[in-house]
This record gives C-alpha cells, structure tokens and sequence, in this order.
C-alpha cells in the first residue's frame, strides 16, 4: 500500500547528524520526517563512539584490578566475562537510543523506520516493512553516514575475519588478534583488547600508527602500546588472509618489501570507512560528489549543488567526527530556517580513547609551519601534576602551539588521563582567539589534570 504526507523537512539517516537536526528544524517550526533504516542514534550510539567507550571503561576498570597492589588494596580471581561486558554495553546503547526516541517524540517529529531513496528534488521515497511512503517537502537533508571500505585482499571473507561493527559483540576474547589499519578504531580497540589480555598484533600500512598526530604524540602512544603489550608493524601491507586449522588464519604481509606471516585468531580490518551512498538515488536527482567520487560535495552551509539538498556528517567525506555530523546538522537547518550559518573546521576537537588517551584542536606543529607561522611550542608533562600522581598515571603532556606575531593558541595537542576532557577549553581557546596571557592569568582548580594546561606558558 501507499502513503503520501507533506512536511516541511525531510532527513534520511538518524544518526547523530540527522536526529539532531530533526530536533533542531523542529525546535525552529518546521514539520519534520525522519527516515531510519536501522536503528536510530546511528553508527555512533549503536556501533562506534558509545559502544566502544563502554568497553574502554570495562578494559579500564580491569587494569585496575591488575594494579590493586599498587594502591594499597588486593583483589583475587577477577577474569573478564565478555558476555557481561557486551550487556553492560548493550544496556547503556538502549538507555541512549531510548532517549533520542523520547526526543524525538517530543519535538513532534514523525519517524519512519525504513529505507530512504530520493526520487526527484522535493521527493523521498520511504520503503518501510508494509508500504511505500512517498514524503513531499521543501527541503531535504541526507545524512546516511558511512560503511566500512575494506581493501579487495585474497581472502578477507574468511570466518575470522571481522569489522568494527562485528568486533562490538564478539563473546569470546581471541587468543591472538590481528587488527589492519592502524587508525582511530584499529588503535582504540588494540588499547581494550591487550586490556583483556588478548594478544594483539596492529598492522599498519604507512609508515606510522595515528599518522595525522604530530610526531612526539605518536612516539608517547607508541610506548604505551608497548608496555601494554601490543605489537605493531608499520610500512606493512597486508596481501592475503589464508583460513588454517583449529578454527584460526594466517595473515600474510609485506614489511618494507619482505613477507612475514601471522597465525591468529580473529581479525579486525579496520582500513577506514567511507560515505553510504548506495541507493539513494542521488544520480536520479544529479546530486554531485566531491573531486574524489567518495563523499556528497557540500559548500560552508552544508547545501548541495542542489538548492533545496543539504548533506551532514560522514557522508560529506570531511571529517568522521560524531559531533562535527551534529553541527553540521545545526548549521544545515539554520540554512534551511532563513537564518544564515557556515560551517567553521577551524577549532574542532578530536579525542582518541586509547590508552592513555590523546586529544587535540586546531592546527599540529607540522601544518602551523606549513602555513609559514611564525610560532611557538610549549609542552608541560603530567608526570609534575599532583592529580595524575594521585591517579597512578602521569604519562603525557600537554602541548600548545601559539603563534608568535599575535599570541594567539593556534592548536593544542593532549595525551595523558582526561586529555578528551580538557582538549574543551583549548577548544574554547582556538575558537576565540585566546592568548596565552588569557590562559595563564585564569585559574585552575586543585588538584585537577587541567592545571598542565594553565602550566605550558607560566613556567
Ligand atoms: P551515522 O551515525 O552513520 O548514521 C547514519 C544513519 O543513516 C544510520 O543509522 C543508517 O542506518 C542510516 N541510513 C543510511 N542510509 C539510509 C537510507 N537510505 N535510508 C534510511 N536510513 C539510512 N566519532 C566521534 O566523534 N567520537 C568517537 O569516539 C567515535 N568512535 C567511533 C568508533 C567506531 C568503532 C566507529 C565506527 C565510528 C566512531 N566515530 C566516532 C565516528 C562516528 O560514529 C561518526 O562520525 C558518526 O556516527 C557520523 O554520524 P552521521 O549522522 O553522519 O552517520
């Protein structure tokens, strides 16, 4: 059967670019529809930020058990049991996606969970379990995120082979695991995994892990990884997955031209993710792509070539970041709404929760010099911090790199406890235009790892 219903908006993809600009356009007056095909919240609250936070936090609470000694306390028989870990993980998703349902609800918007396919400029064509809804509006904006993209390698649909997605619930700890791709994912779940014991192997195939960090912050996670035990192999490619007895595979790869093999358990590739585009229809309505035909091409206020088609989030192809999706979103409505907004990449936090974790803003120190600034970078360790002693952990620095002819924080680099937490007033620095004078004339409080902060300019 067929439904017709006008709106004023129409959104397909309810991950956290589009539930929150459903919210947004609802918030400004306008009728909204918000086409889901799975679940809502996205690959972010079902199968990336939160789920993989849950279970940074169980690997987090397992090194301490490991640690009792050490802080005067003992604890005895502690194992890992992965089937409550993914519960207790299962449970804080539903907590959340139950709470966008209820947002949603709230602001009126009318959600259809089905698949989303534009038809012309004005027209999405919902295909739902028992009909077909056709949703007229004014406007509309796709935000249908990303897929895993996996290199075509001889092998990898082999039983051990799996994807970030896959990884989330896998109920047996392998003994040995592989991971490709030494990225944001690969590198988080290396960091949980050596956490619980398993044997973790990272290979990488440019020359380092993280590789858009600046150099001294790769070296300092690189240690970690291996006092934790991870092993990692850059300037390595891997060429086939080979399915042996018992249940494991061999990964064969290339070191800087010579072959090694790996015989393991489980495999994770992890080489990257790129925009979900399928079916959607955008040659049907001659939506154009970016110069590299991966991602939809959007100018600053997040609009297509097509007047009335926004695009947000990581099916532009900019940046896979949860909350650029959601001010991306903003500003698309903000378009939408008659008011005028452009996007702003300038001071957008990234945060990487591995061990200890690492996060920065703006500008590194090799694109500050590549832009020809004349700058100038301060760097205070965590291990003269009174909180991180007290923490047990005072691994790290804190780096903040100002340019020299205004004073201004051009970028700022964390890695140490609470780095995700305090890259915010860097943040808030960037953004406005703070010097370093703003930041070492407030006051921190004690003892806190925010302090380090205030510490890069005064001593
Ligand atoms: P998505 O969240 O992917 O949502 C898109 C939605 O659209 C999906 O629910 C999909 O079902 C739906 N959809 C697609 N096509 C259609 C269609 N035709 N019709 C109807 N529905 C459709 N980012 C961070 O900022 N911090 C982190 O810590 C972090 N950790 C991550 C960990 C992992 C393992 C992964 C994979 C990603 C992580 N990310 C993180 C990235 C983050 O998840 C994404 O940047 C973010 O989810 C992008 O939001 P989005 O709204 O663009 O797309």
């Amino acid at each position: 059967s067929e439904e017709k219903i006008e709106c004023d908006l129409t959104i397909i993809g309810g991950g956290p670019g589009g539930y929150v600009a459903a919210i947004k356009g609802a918030k400004l007056g306008a009728k909204v529809v918000l086409i889901e095909e799975g679940a809502l919240g996205g690959t972010c609250l079902n199968y990336g930020c939160i789920p993989t936070k849950a279970l940074v936090r169980s690997a987090e609470v397992f090194d301490s058990f490991k640690e009792a000694a050490e802080y005067g306390l003992s604890a005895k028989d502690f194992r890992v049991d992965m089937e409550k870990v993914i519960d207790r993980k299962n449970a804080i998703v539903s907590k959340l996606v139950g709470g966008v349902e209820d947002l949603l609800e709230k602001n009126n918007i009318r959600v259809i969970s089905g698949r989303g396919k534009l038809i012309n400029k004005d027209t999405v064509q919902a295909e739902t379990e028992d009909k077909i809804i056709e949703v007229n509006s004014k406007d509309i904006i796709i935000a249908t995120g990303s897929e895993p993209s996996c290199p075509p390698i001889p092998g990898a649909n082999s039983k051990s082979v799996v994807t970030s997605k896959e990884i989330l619930d896998l109920k047996e700890l392998p003994e040995k695991f592989a991971i490709v791709g030494g990225g944001v994912i690969g590198m988080e779940i290396a960091f949980i995994f050596a956490s619980f014991g398993v044997e973790v192997f990272v290979i990488e195939f440019l020359d380092d892990v993280l590789q858009t960090l600046d150099e001294d912050v790769i070296e300092e996670i690189k240690t970690a990884a291996e006092q934790k035990g991870i092993k990692i192999y850059t300037g390595s490619e891997v060429e086939e997955v080979i399915d042996t007895l018992n249940e494991k595979s061999m990964v064969r790869f290339t070191k800087d031209g010579r072959p090694e093999y790996l015989s393991v358990d489980k495999i994770l590739m992890c080489t990257g993710r790129r925009p979900y585009l399928e079916g959607l229809g955008i040659e049907a309505v001659g939506i154009e792509l970016n110069e590299n035909k991966r991602g939809i091409k959007v100018n600053e206020k997040m609009q297509t070539n097509i007047d009335n088609i926004y695009a947000i989030g990581d099916v532009t192809d900019i940046m896979q970041l949860a909350h650029v999706a959601s001010h991306q979103g903003i500003v698309a409505v903000e378009n939408i709404m008659g008011h005028n907004a452009e996007m702003d990449y300038s001071a957008v936090p990234s945060a990487i929760f591995t061990h200890p974790e690492i996060a920065t803003v703006g500008l590194t120190e090799k694109e500050a010099q590549s832009k020809g600034l004349n700058i100038e970078v301060g760097k205070f360790p965590y291990a003269a911090n009174g909180k991180a002693l007290t923490v047990g952990d005072d691994r790290g620095f804190i780096k903040i790199i100002k340019d020299q002819d205004t004073e201004k924080i051009v970028g700022a680099h964390i890695i140490g406890i609470n780095a995700a937490d305090l890259i915010s007033s860097l943040t808030i620095a960037v953004k406005n235009g703070l010097t370093t004078k703003q930041i070492t004339e407030t006051i921190f409080a004690h003892p806190t790892t925010a302090e380090v902060t205030m510490k890069v300019f005064s001593l």
